[in-house]
């Protein structure tokens, strides 16, 4: 099935409000979301979600998930910015490093953040800004191919990021050394599924890691970070990920390797971006061309710029026409936006309804990694982001940009 969780109505009442396009976010969907996690891992004291801010970096979302609980996961000095400006501080934030620049750090460690290195290298320079923490983070990188049963999840031997396991046995004794107290290991394998095994498999991996390198360099290990990567079904016929289950296998492999939970003597973390947001989001958009050559085409009012997982990943992005939702999909359509540029297309061969000039198109799952991934390719601006509030209000959280932004870098 479609993620058909909001009615055609709450679309076709904000397009009457809005100018298209603009993405529109489900605030309840949200909250849902963020408790059935919660509710996934509270057999784990001390559990917290850093909501990835690069999924979804507007600060009232980040407001939202303030409320519930969570985190943020910030890997910019923007984003250390938008978690200070949206009253987070100390724990509540993780900042995930990789090739930043060193004032970064500064900035990160003055907010009192977790700092999770990427590379043996950054020890000298966190010690040079902001100083060791009593508590590091570093990130694990196995090499090779990382498997689920049969299928290869990823290929962590190809990846930029993290620590071999000699690094980090040499890495930690330093950081022991340097003054640390106690560690976390954090790992990123696998990005987008919904296999429920993913993360029972990575905690294993890092509780058996972090058990050993308890020993090896002195320090306890006091956090484990299964990261992002639990995803969601972008295809209709796709099953969504079970958060219980997933809690649950996470569960047992504590027990394996560290007997009770409750005592709570290694906490989870984790930075779910996608899963949390990822199918609360929506393209509203109108189709105003249709153009019949070789193939059929629609032209839409939104484009790559404000969604370019297509363009980018070949990503399919689950398509339907308000007030449509029972009509026969027997039309054959690829649905593309303005761009001088032929990947600018949100479907290629796609079964729709037919289709009539004016239709109100709501393209899916846009909730995480949507917007944000916008750019300003051909002169064409990013939109608004509209939230559909719990209350059953529209409320604007980004105005749409105009020229006058484009223009206001330029001297
Ligand atoms: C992107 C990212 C995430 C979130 O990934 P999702 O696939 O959206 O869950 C979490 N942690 C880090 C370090 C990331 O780079």
């Amino acid at each position: 099935m479609p993620n058909f969780s909001l009615p055609d109505d709450v679309f076709i009442r904000a397009a009457e409000q809005f100018p298209t396009p603009f993405h529109l976010y489900d605030e309840a969907g949200i909250r849902k979301t963020a408790r059935a996690l919660n509710a996934a891992f509270s057999w784990a004291p001390g559990f917290k979600e850093y909501f990835a801010v690069k999924a979804l970096p507007n600060p009232r979302i980040l407001n939202i998930f303030k409320e519930e609980g969570c985190g943020v996961d910030c890997s910019s000095e923007c984003e250390l910015l938008l978690a200070e400006k949206s009253g987070f501080s100390g724990d509540d934030i993780m900042f995930s490093a990789n090739a930043m620049p060193p004032c970064e750090y500064d900035h990160a460690s003055a907010l009192g953040a977790i700092i999770n290195l990427d590379d043996f290298s950054d020890v000298d320079i966190l010690a040079a800004h902001g100083g060791i923490p009593e508590t590091v983070c570093v990130r694990y990188n196995p090499g090779g191919e990382f498997h689920l049963g049969n299928a290869i999840m990823g290929s962590p031997g190809d990846s930029k990021y993290g620590w071999t396991k000699a690094q980090l046995a040499e890495g930690l004794t330093r950081l022991h050394a340097m003054g640390a107290k106690g560690f976390g290991l954090h790992a990123f394998l696998a990005s987008n599924t919904t296999d429920n095994s993913y993360y029972p498999k990575l905690a294993g991996i890092l509780f058996d890691l972090g058990a050993e390198m308890e020993k090896v360099c002195g320090m306890p290990l006091r956090f484990i970070n299964l990261s992002g990567g639990v995803g969601i079904p972008y295809r209709p016929e796709g099953q969504p990920a079970d958060i219980q289950a997933i809690g649950q296998g996470v569960k047992e492999e504590y027990i394996r390797v560290f007997g009770d939970p409750a005592q709570g003597r290694v906490k989870i973390k984790t930075e779910l971006g996608r899963f949390m947001t990822g199918p609360h989001g929506w393209l509203v958009t109108h189709v105003t061309h249709e153009k019949k050559i070789y193939k059929d085409y629609l032209g839409v009012d939104a484009c790559a710029s404000n969604l370019m997982r297509p363009a980018m990943y070949g990503a399919y992005h689950h398509i339907h026409i308000c007030g449509k939702r029972d009509e026969p999909v027997d039309h054959l359509y690829d649905v593309t936006g303005c761009l001088c540029e032929n990947n600018d297309k949100f479907a290629i061969d796609r079964m729709l309804p037919k289709i009539e000039i004016g239709d109100l198109m709501v393209i899916h799952d846009t909730g995480a990694h949507g917007y944000a991934m916008g750019y300003q390719y051909n002169g064409r601006l990013r939109s608004a982001e509209i939230l559909y509030t719990k209350d059953g209000d529209f409320r604007m959280i980004r105005r749409a940009e105009t020229p006058e932004d484009y223009f206001a870098t330029l001297l």
